[in-house]
Formats: structure tokens, sequence, C-alpha cells
């Protein structure tokens, strides 16, 4: 039996970039829980990282000698205020492995103690949050949708003091790095442009290689992130889900989802939805999401002008343009995917105002988001006016006549039911996270330490788009005394 072996190309980078920082240790620590799937494609060995020795490295008391722990640097406009230094206030990397495809993937603890950038935070994470994460982002990615994964999580033995006294836990990250927008504003908000220079080579050679002999690797490693977040945010949309803190140190140059604080599925439609506690003004909204995203990459532009163009308006005019591509990338990637919800395979003109017109019924009408997508699939070889879908709306007859408009346009493109609602399925998920399961999965571990919840509702969310015989309930939306209204931070 033998621990992980890490490297660290981010610890090669200039000193300036990081602060060294061990895990503190706790007093007990105790596995919740290990992604075995997840170890097995870093190539690590179960019977290691399941034991007492798993233990103590993901609680933080161990650190291999092969890793070289450290606290990242970023800055970050949170909520449209700049933020100068933000940093790994509670998080250290461990370091990286190379996956069975051969990638390098960054292992972090997050809540494993204070570090240089705490900020006066105590560095430590609840178990709350800890589980939260663990099964979003695992459902997240069991939706095809790029994320960091979670590779394992452990209780410390220590409370955790927040508005109440909870237990305390880490949570250990794995991500194809943790290079976010906010670290090229801490550079470039210094004026240091060698540093972004060197960033911004580091994240080609990680994330774009290609880029590399690209003639102008720059403008090319902007574009790349515009068309990864594009993507990402579209997809993010087509399953209902809401970020809740998109702010420049949450967006990734990757395009990974990352940082899982008052994130949730939406259950009834509706543009407008905020959950978290802390979004006073709707600023992240489900609708707002894109809106957000340009705006943050604006700000990833403005700090890779100096190494556009040496002419500082050629630059912006350069950068300017690639941005301008956002919008219709979006578009194209939230067609694409509401055409395969829908059950269309061409890409016809209408298309978009179809799927458009259905999400106003649904939200009309306060139809479930997840379970309206379903039961189009379910519904396709029911007769007009009949069916399981038109009952999720508060007045059926409004779907019933969208309904009518979908199946002439389906009558245009022949295709078995059978296969058709296979490929309907295949993207329209059965299971998702929802918020009044996620809280009661809290509540039992926080308060009962009774993880048996958390185990079963990790087990069906990860397999999103089976049946799943008796797992039903999990499927339904909550009851009016079940819904949570509002999402918090895991600070
Ligand atoms: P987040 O809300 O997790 O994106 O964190 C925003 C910033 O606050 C980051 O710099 C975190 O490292 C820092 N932070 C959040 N919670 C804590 C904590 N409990 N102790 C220290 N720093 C924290
Ligand atoms: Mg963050």
């Amino acid at each position: 039996m033998s621990g992980p072996v890490f490297s660290n190309s981010y610890a090669a980078l200039p000193e300036r970039f990081y602060v060294r920082t061990s895990p503190t240790p706790v007093r007990e620590p105790r596995l919740i829980h290990v992604n075995e799937d997840l170890a097995r494609e870093l190539g690590l060995d179960l019977q290691w990282i399941s034991g007492r020795e798993g233990a103590e490295l993901f609680a933080g008391n161990k650190v291999p000698e092969s890793a070289q722990p450290i606290a990242l640097a970023y800055a970050g406009h949170q909520f449209g205020q700049f933020v100068p230094q933000l940093g790994d206030g509670r998080a250290v990397l461990l370091g990286e492995l190379f996956d069975s495809s051969g990638r390098r993937r960054d292992v972090q603890l997050k809540g494993s103690g204070p570090t240089y950038f705490s900020r006066g935070g105590d560095g430590r994470a609840a178990i709350g949050p800890v589980l939260r994460e663990y099964i979003v982002s695992e459902a997240m990615a069991a939706l095809g949708i790029p994320t960091t994964r979670t590779l394992a999580a452990a209780t410390t033995g220590e409370p955790v003091y927040r508005e109440t006294r909870l237990p305390g836990a880490v949570v250990t990250r794995v991500a194809a790095s943790h290079i976010r927008i906010g670290t090229f504003q801490f550079f470039a908000a210094r004026g240091d442009t060698e540093a972004v220079r060197a960033l911004a080579d580091h994240a080609i050679a990680r994330h774009y290689p290609h880029l590399s002999d690209d003639g102008r690797p720059y403008l090319g490693l902007f574009s790349a992130v515009v068309s990864a977040q594009a993507d990402l945010v579209a997809k993010w949309m087509l399953v209902g889900f809401i970020h809740g803190v998109m702010n420049t140190d949450n967006m990734t140059i990757s395009g990974e989802t990352i940082d899982y604080g008052p994130c949730a599925f939406m259950d009834v439609f509706d543009p407008g939805t905020v959950f978290s506690s802390i979004d006073h003004f709707g600023r992240y909204a489900y609708a707002n999401q894109p809106y957000i995203a340009q705006w943050n990459l604006a700000r990833l532009a403005e700090t890779l002008l100096p190494l556009i163009a040496d002419d500082k308006n050629a630059a912006i005019a350069d950068a300017e343009a690639v941005l301008d591509q956002f919008p219709t990338r979006f578009e194209n990637a939230f067609r694409t995917g509401m055409r395969r919800k829908l059950g269309l395979e061409a890409d016809r003109q209408g298309d978009i105002a179809l799927a458009r017109n259905l999400l106003d019924v649904m939200a009309r009408n306060k139809a479930d988001f997840t379970l309206t997508f379903r039961a189009l699939g379910n519904d396709l070889e029911a007769a007009a006016g009949e069916g399981m879908t038109r009952s999720l709306f508060a007045v059926p007859e409004e779907f019933d006549a969208w309904a009518r408009e979908w199946r002439a346009r389906l009558a245009g493109e022949p295709m078995e039911p059978a296969a058709r609602k296979a490929a309907m399925q295949a993207v329209n998920p059965k299971y998702i996270p929802r918020n009044h399961r996620v809280e009661a999965v809290v509540e039992a571990a926080a308060e009962h330490s009774d993880f048996a919840p958390f185990e079963e509702l990790l087990s069906v969310v990860t397999k999103p788009f089976e049946e799943q015989p008796g797992m039903e309930r999990y499927a339904e939306a909550p009851a009016p005394d079940e819904r949570v209204l509002q999402t918090f931070c895991g600070t």
C-alpha cells in the first residue's frame, strides 16, 4: 500500500504567486467518504486512501513528502467591487496528480486551517458546505458539466463557529487547475505584467497547449476562455443551475465550475431566481448568468491587454472583438442544448423561439424545470391534451397550446418514439440535487452525525439519467413547506 506522489508545477512559478503553508492538524480526523471512481482515475491506492492514512491525508494531519503545500494568491471582483487581495484563506494546494488520461489535476484541501490569506477568518469549513460541495460537484460531473470534483470529505472532530456551533470538516477538491480570473487580476492590479505573462504562459501550457504555437497566444488564451465559459454557462442553464456567487475569483480559466457556495438547482422555473442569502440585488440570478460571465471576461481582458498588443487601443479593439463573440457563442450552445432537450435533431429556424416559448409558459405556470423536461420525453406517445407534462402547469391548456407547435415540429423530423425518448432522457435528468434534499442531508449530518442520507443522495444524483426504481421520491419537487428559498455561503 502506498500514498499519492505529488508534483507541483504551480510551486515552480515565482514566489509571489503563493505562500507556502501547511494544513493545520485536527483533533480527530475521520473519513466521511472517498470518491472511489475519481480515486481510480487519479491512480490512487484505494486501500491506502480509505484507511487511517487516508483520513490523515484528507483532514490535513499528514502531508506526503512529495507534496509542496501552498496557498494561492488571487484577487477578485466580489459583487462588482474589486478586492485586490483574496487568496486561499482556508485552502491549501497539496500538489498535482496525473490522471489516467495524462492530465495534470490539482488536489486541494479546503477547510484545512488558516493561511496568510485568511483575513481574520478561521480557515475552516463547516460540515454543511462540505457536503453540499461534495454532492453538487459530483452531480454536475455526472450531468456532463465541466466542474471541479470532490475526492474526499473528512470530519475534524473540532467545532467551527458560524451563527451556531457546527462540526468542522475538510473537503478535498480536484481541479484542472485553480487559476481564476482573479489570479490574473491579482498581478494586473499591482502593475506586475511579468507575472501576468508567466501566469498566462502557465495557463496556456496547462489548458490550451495548442496555443503555444499560435501567432497571438494571449489573444488566443482569452478567446479560449470566452468559449469555455460561454459553453459552461449554457450548460448550467440547461439544467436549471444557479451558481450563486459568480465573482471573478470564482470563475476558472479552465472552464470548470468552481466554488459551490450558495449554489442551487431551481425547482419551479423562474428566470429571476436567486437563492444566495448575500445576493441582495439579484446580481447572480439565473437569467443574469450569461451577462455576468461576459462582464467577468471583460475584467480578464483588461489584465491581458499589455500582452495582447503594444498599442493599448489596438489591444482593446482586439479583445473587444473576441469578447463580442460571447453572446453568439452562448446562444449557440444554449440552442443546441435546448434542441436536444426537446428531441430535435436538425437545426431549424424557429427552434430557439420554440424553446423560449416553452420557458415562458413554464415561468407563467410555475412548472418545475427538471420534471417538465423529463416528462416531455415520457409523453412522446401521449395524444394531444393527455400525458403527464400538462399536469405540471397551473393552466394545463397553456402547455397544450405549446405542445401542438412542438409536435408539429417533431412531425417534420420523423424518428422512432423509443429512440427519440432515449435521446431526450439522456440529456434531461430525472435526479438533480434538489435543495430540500441537500438541506436534509446537512441537517442529519450536522445534528445527528448521520451520514446515511448523504450516502443515499450522493448515489442517486450521480446517476442522474437512470430511472432508479425505488428512488422516485428524490425526483419529486419539494412540497410547499419543504421549499428552500435561501442558501448560505460556506463562510
Ligand atoms: P468563497 O466565498 O469561498 O469564494 O471565499 C471568498 C474568500 O474568502 C476567499 O479568499 C476565501 O479564502 C476566503 N474565506 C472564506 N471563508 C473563509 C474562512 N472561514 N477563513 C478564512 N478565509 C475564508
Ligand atoms: Mg471563492
